[in-house]
């Protein structure tokens, strides 16, 4: 009841639900579609926490645009081709990161680059 109650509340606010669409990214012949929802089990139980925007995890599912460059998210931790100062905060304090929008960028190192048919 309390859920429902919630659920119904959040819906009168327009404050977006889990499955609401939150953006969709187009770059390089790709399209993602971002959506709320949740990481945790935990959060998804609790009427206090929000549902916020899904990121692709490209370590996991790597993508890649016409160019053959990885996507990448600014939290995604540094890989071995890190270069910059701040190796533990990730690929946004990355000289081979180029944000697109949001969160999502492009890993611009030729390392990982991988070959395409165009
Ligand atoms: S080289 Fe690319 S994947 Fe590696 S840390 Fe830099 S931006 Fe991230």
């Amino acid at each position: 009841m309390l859920s429902r109650l919630s659920r119904r509340n959040r819906q009168e606010e327009n404050i977006p639900q889990e499955g609401d669409l939150y953006a969709r990214i187009e770059h390089g012949g790709r399209t993602f579609d971002l959506y709320y929802g949740y990481y945790e089990e935990c959060d998804r139980q609790n009427p206090l926490v929000r549902p916020v925007p899904l990121y692709p995890d490209f370590l996991a599912h790597p993508q890649y645009d016409n160019e053959g460059y990885p996507f990448a998210t600014e939290m995604q931790d540094a890989c071995p081709y890190y270069v910059g100062n701040l190796k533990d905060d990730g690929c946004y304090a990355c000289e081979h990161y180029r944000q697109l929008i949001d969160f999502i960028g492009i890993c611009t190192c030729a390392v990982r680059r991988i070959e395409t048919e165009e």
